[in-house]
């Protein structure tokens, strides 16, 4: 993964903001890393978040902060995590480059195979991961078998539905990532799920708009050009800026 140039990180932001969750999660990556598309689609969604965070790491720093209100009294709380932490959960590096693998799974009567929910999943669902998790997780199960006959995926009972969820965080652990939050004011605690694609698309749409400010600002005072105003390092454009008067 390489750190992107300004110009790349305004374009991809441009081409992203009207796509869905999955598709701008492989706009961003596409732009960083050098695996086709096409192989970054059927990566499983905890090697993609891992991903994302490397990347929010690169372009902003090595710490997250998480802000939730409390549950109970409605204090603001934050809770901050180091990028790395969380990517050393992430699963084995092998699954990397190994595609669509099948998964077995017994649970009492019931065997199923599943896969690791991937982008292109998310993407042929037209959905993100909230509204779309039931039709997800039926896209994960490529076989049922209730005591050896071919079941509906559909059908299957509620225990083996939950087995499957903790079986694909055992294979793919950042799937789905949880803060612990501690609130200040009552001591409730609790955990608050990280939707790392929209997490990182926030931070980074955020950082983008900052940009354009900055580019407005110089064009405004000195004429320059767009291009030229992205081409400079963070640093000269920042002398520049400091030079105008606030
Ligand atoms: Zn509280």
């Amino acid at each position: 993964m390489r750190i992107p140039s300004a110009a790349e990180l305004l374009g991809t932001w441009d081409s992203a903001s009207q796509a869905s969750g999955a598709q701008r999660a492989l706009l961003l990556l596409q732009m960083v890393c050098p695996e086709p598309v096409e192989l970054l689609a059927q990566m499983p969604l905890g090697w993609i978040a891992a991903q994302l965070l490397k990347l929010r790491a690169m372009l902003l720093g090595p710490e997250i902060v998480c802000l939730a209100n409390c549950q109970q009294c409605g204090t603001l709380v934050e809770s901050s995590v180091l990028v790395e932490q969380l990517t050393a959960l992430a699963g084995n590096a092998e699954l990397e480059k190994a595609g669509p693998k099948l998964f077995p799974l017994q649970q009492g009567d019931y065997c199923i195979e599943f896969k690791l929910p991937t982008c292109a999943d998310l993407i042929a669902l037209h959905g993100n991961l909230q509204s779309a998790a039931q039709a997800l997780e039926l896209s994960q199960i490529q076989r049922a078998l209730h005591k050896g006959k071919v079941l509906e995926p559909s059908h299957l009972p509620a225990d083996v539905r939950e087995a499957l969820q903790h079986a694909v965080l055992e294979h793919d652990p950042l799937a789905h990532i949880e803060l612990s939050l501690t609130c200040p004011n009552c001591e409730l605690h609790w955990l608050e799920t990280l939707q790392v694609i929209d997490f990182v698309w926030t931070e980074i749409s955020a950082l983008a708009q900052r940009l354009l400010g900055e580019v407005a600002r110089l064009a405004y005072a000195f004429g320059w050009r767009e291009a030229d105003i992205l081409a400079m390092s963070d640093t000269r454009r920042r002398r520049y800026l400091e030079l105008l008067p606030s």
